[in-house]
């Protein structure tokens, strides 16, 4: 692997990480960039001046530093701030104020156009006008400094049972994430080692072991902004919505709404109407299945899946089939655990209604040509569902270039609370479905003869919400979105590159899932070990994965296992934890022929 051209936020380095000087020199070819420091401070300010809102930090020196001393090329004065006199042929820094001139979005400089559009809700510090600000600075990091360079595979333990099986050779796809490594365009800022400072969480020890959280594919954990934002609604906003005409009420309204707004721009979503907030990926399916099959599938009619679902997506499809006489038809994936495409288009046919399938597989990570599917299901005149549940956290997702019936997720997959999810549902589709539950906040008028119903997405909202997590969903958004989807996904599938040679390297190991459109998840089986055995021996060196069968029987047995052991990524992992899974493995019984 070449050396990492990485986007690096100015830290406040630790002498052993970084040495000194190093950190200061910018790229070449990047003159004029703003200074990163500068904008970092800004930044800081910016976020101090929240009372209860902290900063993301990615990378960003904590509020107690000290103002910038001074930045070695000239760079970016924010608007606002007056330009210093030069002064020989070194340009001093202005002094940047606290608070104040950058409350509103700062421009982006000449050449380069913001990439988010200026979505600032009035009071509330601009952070992604500020990161995209940040987001020009590029930096090369040396190898060993920051991001670490995924080296090559460790070189197998000397002694008799190095003799490891034939490698098989995984080539993932670079071309389904952005280039991180690019210099042409702009690409966010990141240090895993930064971002993972956010998750109280993942700050301690287990068995003695300085925790390394690999299970998330299973769940999430939750970054210091969204835990801050809960304490927050319930210290200062905290009432039911929408029904009282008091300031209390206002608030958490406010926030439940701003929530469902943030919701649709993650989604990017044409409209607020079309997310419905629900308790997760498992309770949005049943929600379609129930409002929307019961009301459009009838006996003999044929709803389509792909062996890789979750059980989520199948059980509630087998019951609607039961109740309506329909037939469930699984679309088959090949031995690498991608979808063959020629055989789901087969599939397709008049009696089809719904296609409903995941965007990411949970067990084998396999990134499914999900927008491709869903031509190919229009074209037959059904619906598509897409479950994001497993995507969300990995990729940048866009509901209208998908062009999907409805999409849904779990916000406890994506660094939010458990108990909050959304539905994402086409305007046009959601307007003709029943409620499916009924109560208060769903309707429109009571009598005893008749109850007239909201629309949506109030009309699929009955009872009142969890309004409290819908707002740590906010948060979370904003966290993931201020670093960025695009380099998330970037990142993430280095680590999926270099975890896959280090797995690769453990004699006896095999991997399930070889799809080269992978994201976040690597499964596998390793000869003589039993899954659960290896799940043991890991928590005991503090490394968290799953064991099981990750409630997605069908396509493990496909691949003729009962179980795996599946380590899964999420952005705050870094190389090290890795190395450390790897090293553990190597330490197995089986790995040493014992
Ligand atoms: C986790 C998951 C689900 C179910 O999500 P819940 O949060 O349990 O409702 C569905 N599909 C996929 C792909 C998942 O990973």
């Amino acid at each position: 692997m070449t050396q990492p051209l990485s986007l690096e936020l100015p830290s406040s380095p630790s002498p052993a990480a970084l040495p000194a000087g190093d950190w200061e020199e910018p790229s070449a070819g990047f003159a004029g960039a703003p200074d990163a420091r500068l904008i970092a401070q800004m930044a800081n300010a910016l976020f101090s001046a929240q009372p209860g809102q902290s900063a993301p930090s990615f990378g960003v020196a904590p509020p107690s530093l000290p103002l910038i001393e001074a930045a070695p090329t000239g760079g970016f004065v924010p608007p606002g701030v007056p330009a210093p006199p030069s002064v020989g042929n070194v340009t001093p820094v202005p002094q940047v104020p606290q608070v104040g001139p950058l409350a509103a979005a700062p421009a982006a400089p000449p050449g380069n156009p913001a990439a988010f559009p200026p979505t600032v809700l009035p009071g509330e510090p601009d952070l992604r006008g500020v990161l995209n600000q940040l987001g020009d600075v590029v930096r090369l990091v040396p190898p060993g400094h920051g991001i670490e360079p995924p080296a090559a595979a460790p070189e197998p333990p000397p002694g008799p049972s190095t003799e490891s099986p034939p490698l098989l050779a995984i080539e993932l796809r670079p071309d389904l994430v952005p280039d991180l490594r690019g210099t042409s365009s702009r690409v966010g800022v990141f240090d895993a080692h930064a971002v993972k400072r956010d998750f109280p969480i993942l700050n301690q020890q287990v068995h003695g072991k300085p925790l390394i959280w690999l299970d998330n594919a299973a769940t999430t954990q939750k970054p210091r902004q969204v835990i801050e934002r809960l304490t927050r609604y319930y210290e200062h906003e905290n009432s039911n919505i929408h029904r009282a005409a008091h300031a209390l009420a206002a608030r958490s309204t406010d926030a439940y709404e701003a929530a469902r707004e943030k919701t649709r721009r993650f989604l990017n979503a044409g409209s607020t109407e079309e997310i419905v907030f629900v308790r997760g990926a498992t309770e949005g399916i049943n929600l379609i299945a129930k409002a929307w099959g019961e009301r459009n599938v009838r006996e003999g009619d044929e709803i389509v899946v792909t062996w890789l679902e979750h059980h989520a997506n199948i059980v509630p499809w087998q019951q609607l089939a039961a109740k309506v006489g329909a037939r469930l038809r699984v679309a088959p994936v090949d031995d690498s655990g991608q979808i063959i495409l020629e055989e789901y288009e087969k599939l397709l046919g008049p009696r089809t209604r719904l296609v409903s399938l995941t965007q990411v597989s949970n067990a084998l990570g396999t990134v499914t040509p999900a927008a491709e599917m869903t031509a190919m299901a229009h074209r037959h005149g059904a619906l598509v569902l897409v479950d994001g549940a497993q995507a969300v956290s990995h990729m940048p997702v866009d509901v209208q270039a998908l062009d999907c019936d409805f999409y849904v997720f779990s916000g406890h997959k994506v660094f939010a609370p458990t108990g909050i999810g959304a539905v994402f549902g086409k305007k046009a589709v959601l307007e003709h479905m029943p409620p499916w539950q009924g109560g208060g906040n769903m309707i429109a008028d009571v009598t005893f003869e008749k109850t007239l119903f909201q629309p949506a997405p109030a009309r699929f909202e009955a009872g009142t919400g969890n309004i409290a997590d819908a707002v740590g969903l906010g948060a979370a958004i904003d966290y993931v979105e201020a670093i960025g989807m695009a380099t998330i996904a970037a990142w993430e599938h280095q680590l999926l590159e270099y975890g896959t040679q280090g797995l690769l390297s453990i004699p006896g190991l095999r991997l399930v899932g070889t799809a080269k459109e992978k994201a976040g998840v690597l499964s596998f089986v390793i000869d003589g070990c039993r899954t659960e055995d290896i799940g043991k021996a890991l928590d005991g060196e503090g490394i968290a994965v799953r064991s099981g069968h990750h409630c997605a029987q069908p396509i493990l047995r496909r691949f003729g296992v009962e179980s795996t052991v599946r380590p899964s990524l999420a952005f705050y992992n870094t190389y090290e934890d890795l190395d450390a899974l790897v090293n553990a493995l190597r330490r197995l019984p089986s790995a040493r022929g014992i």
